[in-house]
This record gives C-alpha cells, structure tokens and sequence, in this order.
C-alpha cells in the first residue's frame, strides 16, 4: 500500500523543478520497502516451520524499517512544502493520515512503534501546516494534530487489545497444545489400553484353555484310572447309581459284569510290572469294546466293571462269554505272546439290588466263587449263592469270637515212622465248636485267610500246640506239625512271633515242624523262600502240604527250602490208579531234593503197605489214629502192633 501511495503522491504531482527529489525519495521509498518485503519474506521462509521462532531481531529489523519508512514519509510534506499546491498537501494529509490510521491496526502488536510510527508521519507534515499563514494549510495542520493525538490513543488502546489478543492467542496455543499433548497422550494410552486389552483377551483366551485343561485333567485324576483310563472305583459306582436310577425310571434292566483276570499275577511277577500294565492297558480296552467308555472301570488290580443297560440275564451272560473269548484271544506285549482267561460274576438291577455299591459286592462274591470252582463260565448271581455268602458271613461273624468265647481247640493226629511205626510227630489240627456246632477247618480256614483274622487264630496255634507239645510227658521226642498259612507266613512279625512262642514254651526248635499248603507258594515267592530260609536256620523244618493239589510243584520245589513233602490225600485214595505213579514220581523227586516224604490220609493196611514198601518215609492217617484232643493223647494206644510186616 504505501509503495503505490508513494508512487500516486510522487508522480501525480511531479514538476520539473521536483522532478529529481520526488525521483529519489520514491527510490528510496519503494528501496526501503523492498528490502523490508524482502527481510519479511526471509524471516518467513526462515522460520515457516518452527512452532515458535525467536523473533527479536526480526522485531528490531521491523521496527527499525517501519520507522525509516514512516521518517521517509515524514520528510516528503516537509521537504516538497514549498512547491505543493494545497490539493497535493491535502493529498499528502490524507495519505499519510490514511497510513497513520492503518497503522493503529497493523502495528497494534507493538504499542510503542504504533505510537512511534504515527508521531513520525504525522507530525512532521501538522507541524509544517501550523507553521504556515494560509488557513487552509493551518486547518490541515491542526487536525492533523487532533488526528494524531487520537490516532495515539487508538494506537495504544489497539496495542493493548491486540496484545491480550495475541496473549490469549499464545495461551490458547498452549492450551491446544497441550490439548494436543493430551489427546496425543490419550491416544498412546488408548493405544497401550487396546495392547493390554488384547494382551488381556489373549490371556484370558489362554487362561480360559487352561482352566477347560485343568478341569480336563482335574475330572482325568479324581475320575479315571491312570493306567488304563478307565473309570476308577468311585466314578464308576457313581455312574452306575446313574444308570440304575435312569433304569427303574425307564423299567429295563442294568446288568453289571464283574471281570476278575486269572493268572494275570504271574505275568507280572514273572515278566515284570511293565509287561504287566501293558497287559491290562490291552484287556481294558478289549472290555472297553463291549460298552460306552464311562461305563467301563478297573476295581483295582487285575479286575474290571463293565455296566450294561438294557440287559437281561441272557444278554448279559453273552455279551460275558464273549468278553471273555475276547481277553482269551493271544496278546502281544514287547514281541510276547500273552494267554490270559478271566472269571466273570453278573448281578442285575433291579432284581438283586437298586445300589451300585451292593451290585458290585454281589457281582464280586459270585465272580470268587467261579473262580473258586474254577469253573470256566460267567456266572449271574442267584438266592442260592446269596444263602452261601450269608451262611460264610455268619461264620466269619462267628469266627471272629471264637477265640474269646474259647470255642477253638487242637486236636492232634499222630505221624508214624514208615519204617518202625514209632510216632515221629503230632499233626496239630483246628477245631471250632461254633455254639455248639462243629465247623470244619476246610470252611472256615479259607474265611479266616480272607478276612486276616487267620494271622490271630494261627498265632494262637502255634503257641498251643507248642505250649502241649512240651508237656507231652508220653513222647519227648515227637514232634508237633503245625500248619501255618502263607499268609501268616508272610507277615513281617511272623519270625518274631516263632522266636516268642519257642522261647516261652520252651519247645527246642527242632521238635517244631510247620506245614505250609503247596497251593499257596505261587504268589510271592521270593519273600517265602526268605521267610522259610529265616525258618530253618532257627532248625525248625518245614513241609509242603496237599503236594500235588497245587498249581507250582515241581519246578518251586527245586528252590523252596523245604525238608519234607506231604502226599495229598487224593493220590493215596487213587493208589491202585493213577495215584500209584504220581506218588512214585513224587519220591523220586524227593530224594532228588534231599526231601523226605509224607503220606497222609492213609486209612488202609494196604496203603500203608504200599507206600512203606514205595519208599515213603512216614505215614498219616485214619489207620493208624484219628486226630485226637490233648487230653487223649497220653491214653492213645498205636493200634497198629504188625506193622510193617
Ligand atoms: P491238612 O493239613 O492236609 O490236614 C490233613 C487233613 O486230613 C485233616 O483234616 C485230617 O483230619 C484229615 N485226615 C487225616 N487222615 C485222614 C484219613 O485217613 N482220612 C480222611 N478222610 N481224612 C484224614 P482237617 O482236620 O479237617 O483239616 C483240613 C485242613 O484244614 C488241613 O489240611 C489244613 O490245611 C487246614 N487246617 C487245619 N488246622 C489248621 C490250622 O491250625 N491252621 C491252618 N492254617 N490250617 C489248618
Ligand atoms: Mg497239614
Ligand atoms: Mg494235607
């Protein structure tokens, strides 16, 4: 603006004899302002992109342009007066009065170059107008000074409210930029907030995997067996009760196998605990075929549960028998070939009971009791299996008052001497008057071992039969012969126990021999012959009782340390069959052992002479005596007086 007011003003009224002047002050002018476009385009290239440039310099270079300028327009009307016509210092008046009035507004930033810059233009040209005579010139002269004082006031009350503009403009710059700085900083917390929420989903995504593993592996050990991953006890009778319930509902029948394997213990202490579980993990999942995978449990050891719904005695029975063509198949163990068969007991709901735990007893009980038999067959529970079991409960119920109600006593059935007929020991027998009725050893042993009160009872024996032996004034030399169960005999307190009762009956050892039924060696090996290795090296000897009955034999016989052989009843029954060779066989074995032999049940002349004349060492039975009381024993007359011949 002022560039083209100055070229208006210099050139509008330009004259020869002003001609050069006004030439120059344009030149000037218009070079003052150039350099001032060119310090201001500079400055703005210069700091176009810095949030907040030091702009004192540039401030000091602005104020000290603006203040040439306004000197250079102040100059003009002072210097040209003498040559102007009133139009062109009207002109000049109102130019410079029209900068001055702008300059209120575009220097209001700086209250002092605003008031400086209107001073400087307007009062040189007032000044000249006052100063002159004509009143026109004098007119324009005072109100140029009227003019300047209020274009000051302007100028400060502008400078004033541009510099609370330009305040508040700077502190509202800072507001937005810390506006900024915050929604910057919300947006890295947002930022970080969706991270740690997606780290969070994440976490949670994995934690909720691993709760459903935990739960997993949570219902895996408190319901399924480890080996085989069958259902354990307590989630199978659950199941059942289950079933059960759902069946009564429905009105069809639940039938539950009880799977009991046989010889499965040999496998495992022959071939070892890992062949073992491998075998048990390959029949529960042959059992596993026949039913839904929860209705399919390991009782424990070698023995399974399998549930049945919808079936009846005749189902359940075939479905049994092809369990069991099922395990009898060959199975396959580290390149072995494995043979295996199993007993099968079957109790149905609702006709024998409506709970799991009472099934399963009953499924159990008739499962041992085929076993027992060894009967090959499944077998469903029946009332004349339930009046045997109340009939053995009611013994064991007995039995286990038997001792304090003193309805135990020993009878005692003379052993002789093959060769001189003198008695070389006494059998110890077992005797129960059970109020008043005789029980058998043959009933209630067998229940005694079951239920471990044999461990008592045979405690009790042994310490009778040496307590009598001692004060057998007839005979101070026979021997008394006690039997003792495997399960006495592998009590750990047993040896203790001998070692007592031969102390306090003050019995020599040797005068003790004990009687330990073959059938029984098959299990635990090991630990018998370390007991019985305990046994003789007090000189105590030891028999193999009902030698032949059993399942061992021969093979034991080479390492059990054994001193006698008793012959079982039945070949000596058979002597004049096939009982003749198996003795034979027997004897010949013996003495190849360094073991002497035993008849027992001999109830004829015949046998006797049969088997004195086989060459066995002693004999024992009804020919010569039955078992008699302690008491009688001392007016026992040998009835036998030819004998041998
Ligand atoms: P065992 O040790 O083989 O006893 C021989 C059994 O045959 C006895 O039967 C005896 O009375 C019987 N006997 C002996 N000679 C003859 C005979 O000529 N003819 C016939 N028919 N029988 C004869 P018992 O006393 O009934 O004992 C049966 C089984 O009970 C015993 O067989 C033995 O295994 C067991 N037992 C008996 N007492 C005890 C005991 O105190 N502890 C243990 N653990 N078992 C015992
Ligand atoms: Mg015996
Ligand atoms: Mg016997």
């Amino acid at each position: 603006m002022s560039i083209i007011a100055a070229s208006v003003l210099a050139f509008s009224f330009m004259s020869d004899s002003t001609y050069d002047a006004k030439i120059t002050w344009w030149g000037i002018i218009v070079g003052l302002l150039s350099l001032r476009i060119i310090d201001t385009v500079i400055w703005y290239m210069q700091n176009r992109h810095v949030r907040t440039p030091n702009g004192r310099l540039a401030l000091w270079r602005f104020s000290f342009g603006c203040i040439l300028t306004a000197i250079a327009w102040g100059v003009y009307p002072v210097y040209f007066f003498d040559k102007m016509e009133i139009v062109e210092f009207s002109t000049t008046a109102i130019i410079i009065s029209a900068l001055a009035g702008g300059s209120t507004t575009v220097l209001a930033g700086s209250r002092h170059l605003s008031i400086i810059f209107t001073v400087i233009l307007v009062i040189p040209f007032s000044i000249v107008g006052l100063s002159s005579v004509d009143k026109s010139h004098y007119s324009l002269g005072f109100l140029g000074i009227f003019f300047c004082a209020i274009m000051v006031i302007t100028g400060m009350k502008m400078a004033r409210f541009t510099l609370e503009a330009i305040k508040l403009k700077n502190v509202n710059f800072k507001l937005l930029d810390e506006l900024k700085n915050n929604k910057d900083q919300a947006s890295i917390v947002n930022l970080e907030l969706k991270q740690a929420t997606t780290q969070l989903n994440s976490v949670n995504r994995d934690l909720e995997q691993e709760v459903i593993k935990r739960t997993e592996k949570i219902f895996q050990l408190s319901n399924l067996d480890t080996l085989t991953g069958l259902r354990n006890r307590t989630a199978f009778t659950a199941e059942l009760d289950n079933l059960i319930e759902k069946s009564v509902h429905n009105g069809n029948p639940v039938a539950l196998l009880f799977i009991d394997l046989d010889g499965f213990k040999k496998i495992n202490d022959t071939m070892g605990h890992q062949v073992g579980d491998r075998t048990l993990i390959a029949v529960a999942n042959r059992l596993a075929a026949f039913s839904d995978a929860n209705r399919c449990g390991r009782w424990g050891g070698d023995e399974f549960l399998v549930a049945l719904s919808y079936s009846d005695q005749d189902t359940a029975m075939s479905i049994a028998c092809a369990m069991m063509t099922s395990i009898a198949q060959p199975i396959n163990v580290n390149g072995n070939e494995l043979y295996l068969s199993a007993s099968v007991g079957i109790a149905l709901a609702p006709v024998h009971s409506l709970n799991a735990a009472d099934l399963i007893q009953l499924a159990d009980l008739t499962m041992c009791e085929q076993k027992q038999l060894g009967i090959r067959k499944p077998r469903v529970f029946s009332t004349e299996l339930k009046s045997k079991i109340e009939a053995s409960q009611l013994i064991l119920e007995g039995l286990q008052h038997a001792l304090e109600k003193k309805q135990l006593y020993l009878c005692y059935q003379p052993i002789q001497c093959a060769k001189d007929n003198t008695t070389w020991s006494f059998e110890a027998l077992l005797r129960w008057n059970f109020d008043g009725k005789f029980i058998g050893p043959d009933v209630f042993i067998p229940l005694a071992e079951k239920s471990g009160l044999i461990k008592e009872i045979g405690a009790w024996v042994l310490n009778r039969a040496c307590m009598d032996a001692i004060h057998w004034q007839f005979n101070q030399t026979a021997a008394v012969s006690v039997n003792v169960s495997v399960i006495q005999l592998m009590d750990d307190g047993f040896i203790r126990l001998l070692d007592n009762i031969l102390r306090s009956s003050g019995l020599p050892p040797e005068r003790l021999h004990l009687e330990i039924t073959e059938s029984t060696f098959v299990d635990n090996e090991k630990k018998i012959r370390t007991q019985l290795k305990e046994i003789q090296s007090r000189n105590i000897h030891v028999s193999i009782d009902d030698f032949g009955t059993g399942y061992s034999s021969l093979s034991q016989l080479q390492t059990l340390p054994v001193n006698y052989v008793k012959i079982d009843k039945a070949f000596v029954d058979n002597i004049e069959g096939k009982g003749d060779a198996i003795i034979r066989a027997t004897l010949f074995i013996a003495r190849e052992l360094n073991c002497k032999t035993v008849a027992e049940g001999v109830e004829t002349r015949e046998q006797a002479l049969a088997l004195s004349a086989m060459g066995v060492d002693f004999l024992q039975g009804y020919y010569f005596a039955k078992p008699m009381k302690n008491e009688d024993l001392i007016i026992w007359q040998n009835p036998i007086s030819n004998f041998p011949v």
